[in-house]
């Protein structure tokens, strides 16, 4: 499933077996505006497959020029950001697929080892959103108001309340150890709001995913949020 294509020099990583005419003249455009390092205002019908489009193009695009920057994706809502992830990552799977069988192909790597990560072909992505949709605290996450929530998490995280054992969270305190330990909280890979949240539960992790996601905004190539949290 899926194919690639050149756009000029660039080859593009395109994870369906067919493309709208729609598609392909939207990142023809989208190439321009970032060869030109310009603006751009460009618009598609809607259900021609918009998320898919950009995604496959710009990360194309960020494989080729690593220098171009990150890509800060905007939803209005947590399922529509976890819809974007999955397009993005269907993206990124067929790219490390193709790079995968093309490295199996040419004779000049059977002796060589092979790379992971980014050498690979995956990215780091990551979605962000209020500490309401991402906290893993045993009672905090039960509060279903946003200031509320807020409001609970920074009585638990200020220094004064860290002093006491009794009134700490311990998924932040994970989180400060995680920092203070490794250089990087998760290995490369398209992490949704819901993978964030396993992650925050799981042993070897633990560590609070609203405070983990924005972190790892920094060492991310593409970052999905819902508009209210842009300028994070
Ligand atoms: S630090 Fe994270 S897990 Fe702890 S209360 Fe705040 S949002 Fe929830």
């Amino acid at each position: 499933m899926g194919f690639t294509f050149y756009i000029g020099e660039l080859r593009v990583f395109f994870p369906y077996d067919s493309i709208y005419p729609e598609q392909y003249k939207y990142m023809c455009e989208l190439k321009r505006a970032l060869d030109a390092k310009g603006n751009g205002v460009l618009e598609m019908p809607t259900g021609t497959g918009k998320t898919v489009t950009l995604f496959a193009l710009i990360t194309s695009y960020q494989w080729v020029h690593p220098d171009v920057g990150r890509l800060v994706y905007c939803t209005r809502t947590v399922p529509e950001m976890s819809k974007a992830l999955e397009e993005l990552r269907k993206v990124i799977d067929f790219r490390v697929e193709v790079l995968a069988k093309e490295r199996k192909l040419d004779p000049g790597n059977e002796e060589a080892p092979e790379p992971t990560g980014l050498a690979a072909g995956h990215i780091l992505a990551v979605g962000l959103s209020a500490r309401r949709n991402m906290c893993v605290h045993p009672e905090v996450s039960k509060e279903g108001d946003r200031e509320r929530v807020d409001e609970m998490c920074r009585k638990l995280t200020a220094p004064w309340a860290r002093d006491k054992p009794q009134t700490r969270c311990g998924h932040f305190e994970k989180y400060e150890s995680s920092l203070n330990h490794s250089s990087q909280l998760l290995e490369t890979g398209v992490y949704t709001i819901e993978d964030l949240r396993e992650k925050g539960m799981e042993s070897g992790y633990g560590w609070c995913p609203y405070y983990a996601a924005r972190r790892l905004i920094h060492s991310s190539s593409v970052v999905v949020l819902n508009y209210q949290r842009f300028g994070f």
